[in-house]
Parts: C-alpha cells; sequence; structure tokens
C-alpha cells in the first residue's frame, strides 16, 4: 500500500528510510545532510566502509540515533535533459531500494523525492516515475507499506495528484 506525507523524513518511524545521497556516500546538503545530523557521526562512519555506490543502485547501513532501524542509501541521477539515462536511472534508483528492503525483511519504508533537489530533476516527470516504479514493485509484492515523503509543497500537490 502506498501512503503520502509531509515533512521531515528523518521523523519516520517505520523500519526503513531511502537516502538521496551522492555517489560518495559521504554526506551532502538536502536530505543527505538532514539524516546525517540526525543518525549521528556514525552513521558517516559505516558509510565510509562502503566504497561508494553507483547512480541508481543502493546500500544499506544501520540508522544509529533516527527511529527506524535502516537507512537505504540510493544514488540518483544528475538531471542533463532527460536523454541521458535519467529516468532509467531514476527508476532503478526506487526498484533497486526495494529490492535490498525485501532482503532485510523490511515491511515500512519511506522514500524523498529522489534527484528532485540540487539534481534538478523536473518535479513532475520524477513524481510520475517514482508512483510507476512503487506500483510496479508493490503488484508483485502487496505486504509492503510504502511512504513518499515530500518535504516541499511543490512535490506534495504533484504526489497528491497522482495518488
Ligand atoms: P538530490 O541531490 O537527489 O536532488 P536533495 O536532498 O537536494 O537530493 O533533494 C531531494 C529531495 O529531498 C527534495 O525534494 C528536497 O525538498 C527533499 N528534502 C530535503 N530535506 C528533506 C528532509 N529532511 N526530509 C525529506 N525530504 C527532504
Amino acid at each position: 500500500m502506498i501512503h503520502l506525507i509531509q515533512g521531515d523524513i528523518t521523523k519516520f518511524e517505520g523500519d526503513a528510510i531511502v537516502n538521496a545521497a551522492n555517489s560518495s556516500l559521504l554526506g551532502g546538503g538536502g536530505v543527505d545532510g538532514a539524516i546525517h545530523r540526525a543518525a549521528g557521526p556514525e552513521l558517516l562512519q559505516e558509510c565510509k566502509t562502503l566504497g561508494g555506490c553507483p547512480t541508481g543502485e543502493a546500500k544499506l547501513t544501520k540508522a544509529y540515533k533516527l527511529p527506524c532501524k535502516y537507512v537505504i542509501h540510493t544514488v540518483g541521477p544528475i538531471y542533463r535533459d532527460g536523454k541521458h539515462g535519467e529516468p532509467e536511472a531514476l527508476r532503478n534508483c526506487y526498484a533497486n531500494s526495494l529490492k535490498l528492503a525485501l532482503q532485510h525483511d523490511v515491511k515500512s519504508i519511506a522514500f524523498p523525492n529522489i534527484s528532485t533537489g540540487v539534481y534538478g530533476y523536473p518535479k513532475s516527470e520524477a513524481a510520475q516515475i517514482a508512483v510507476q516504479t512503487v506500483k510496479d514493485f508493490l503488484s508483485d509484492h502487496p505486504g509492503m507499506e510504502v511512504w513518499f515523503c515530500c518535504f516541499d509543497d511543490e512535490n506534495y500537490r504533484l504526489y497528491q495528484q497522482l495518488l
């Protein structure tokens, strides 16, 4: 089942949250910065052992001081013009995060709006890809509860329309 919330993903009390990280996994701004601040410095220590993460893939860590159990770090595409594999890469972020969640028996997971901040993905197109990819996954795995956690009003309105 799909749920929609607006606010700070670091407050999510389910099993896992997804981080829109950069490929170094060594922290950044936006939601990545918020997650590292709330989790505490041990999260960065664990991320340093992972050797980065390619675009579209996902890696899992513990959540330390966060109220969830795991952080799934995925690396969204930097948007250029939509003709450089960005839609496929964004779809892979959602699909690979969900696959990894399933492997760790995650039953509830929250996603931020990957790539729609500094990575510049057009919000409407990104929302359509996110919703479609999650729906496709849930048709095979109906037991998972998925939250879209929107931070800004524009994304929240787009997801309200789509869902
Ligand atoms: P990216 O580099 O993938 O674009 P950003 O962190 O810049 O990542 O932005 C991704 C999305 O995360 C944006 O829609 C932004 O509004 C949102 N965001 C920023 N802080 C938070 C937060 N604390 N909780 C949830 N979403 C957030």
